[in-house]
């Protein structure tokens, strides 16, 4: 029980790592052949196996240079060298932490920086001043290839990807904020550091956001466990024991803002009244999570798009390649992880692009030669649409026990 050395891991995840970053072009362009190789070395000296928990699936720690994996689920099941290569999802964890170990700043470069510590994008000034953990986590995950976790952040980055270009973006993983990332966005200092405060509210309050959807289904459960297959019960029963551990949990729970509520109503604390008070909770937590989504879509269309944007709906002819890329944009800003999700000003660009679309006027000026090629080689044109509602269906919340859990 607890938390256990697996030092045998450590080889096997290196060489997972190293064998999935070699097959990202833009990262071994950017960052040479050797390099993640180099950095694991150096960067990952102890690897962990802790117990089940919802919060996360695997960790990076700077300060002792160890990667933790934890368990999937209350059986408890240790995590093997199998896992890594055969469980897709393991095999995406131990990506993303690794990222975190390749990207992690040499004691020499903290110095240099003026910060205690960083990864990638994050910089930390002291124990609780920090910047870039929310770009941080989208663009591991970008370099990964994940997307289960943190899906707004790492969809940020892919518009970013076609704002400012590929390899611009695998290089602001090179650090230094007020220099390297302040060039790669091609924004002022201010707005840099805007931008990132920005993106770590996002990551705080999708934690927080998290959290409440998984005490909400935990009691759910609990509350309905009389419904529940009795092979689930046990297991229903576990996630309630484990909640009522949990420090946040209890935080809230004992705190003045349910007390009142219940004071207010004149009701008693019963897990009912938990449910409806953690649902409120939630329902507040979401609307301030989608506007910080917005904020961050608008600021990233008006600095990166709408110029060009309105440039093309004045055109009579619009060239393939600025074609491709709104309607890779459109695409982009469409993908959320709440459903019916509905924002203001950038539903404007939606329903501008798709009226651009179907005008007739409106051609584009690939050539024959290329359009056939593009035929041969695609013969199915994918509908945006269609695409993203699937894409909505995918990223549906759906299951506490993995949904609901992130890697670090
Ligand atoms: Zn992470």
């Amino acid at each position: 029980m607890g938390t256990t050395e697996h030092p045998e891991l450590r080889k096997h995840i290196i060489n997972y790592v190293t064998s999935k970053l070699a097959q990202n072009s833009a990262f071994t362009k950017v960052y040479g052949n050797n390099y993640a190789a180099k950095q694991l070395q150096k960067n990952l000296n102890k690897v962990f196996v802790e117990d089940y928990s919802y919060e996360n699936r695997g960790k990076y720690n700077t300060e002792t240079d160890s990667m933790t994996l934890i368990k999937e689920n209350l059986d408890n099941n240790d995590i093997t060298p199998y896992d890594i290569y055969n469980n897709q999802e393991m095999g995406n964890i131990v990506t993303h932490e690794g990222v975190h170990a390749i990207l992690k700043r040499s004691p020499k470069e903290c110095l240099r920086n003026r910060i205690l510590l960083g990864t990638g994008v994050l910089e930390i000034y002291n124990k609780n001043v920090e910047l870039g953990r929310g770009i941080n986590e989208g663009l591991t995950n970008w370099i990964s290839g994940c997307n289960e976790t943190y899906i707004d952040l790492t969809r940020f980055i892919r518009i970013l990807e076609l704002a400012i270009g590929t390899d611009s973006v695998m290089r602001l993983g090179k650090g230094r904020i007020r220099k390297n990332v302040v060039k790669q966005l091609k924004m002022s200092e201010d707005e840099t550091i805007h931008f990132l405060s920005l993106l770590d509210d996002i990551y705080k309050k999708e934690r927080e956001l998290n959290a409440l959807q998984y005490y909400r289904i935990v009691l759910t459960n609990y509350k309905n466990k009389k419904e529940i297959a009795p092979e689930s019960r046990e297991r229903v029963e576990q996630d309630f024991q484990i909640l009522n551990k949990d420090a946040r949990y209890k935080k809230l729970m004992s705190g003045k803002m349910y007390r009142q509520s219940l004071q207010k109503t004149q009701e008693t604390d019963t897990i009912k009244n938990r449910i409806c008070f953690i649902e409120c909770m939630t329902d507040n937590a979401v609307i301030r999570y989608k506007k910080d989504v917005n904020v961050v879509q608008e600021l990233l269309y008006h600095k990166y798009f709408q110029e060009k944007f309105t440039q093309m709906c004045q055109m009579r002819q619009i060239p393939g390649p600025m074609l491709r890329k709104f309607q890779r944009l459109y695409e982009l800003i469409n993908v959320n992880m709440i459903e019916n999700y509905e924002n203001l000003d950038i539903s404007k660009f939606r329903e501008q692009f798709m009226k651009l679309l179907e005008r007739n006027e409106i051609t584009d000026t690939k050539t024959v030669r290329q359009k056939f090629r593009e035929s041969i080689r695609r013969p199915n044109i994918v509908d945006t649409r269609e695409n993203t509602n699937m894409i909505k269906r995918h990223i549906n919340i759906v299951d506490a026990s993995k949904q609901f859990r992130d890697n670090r």
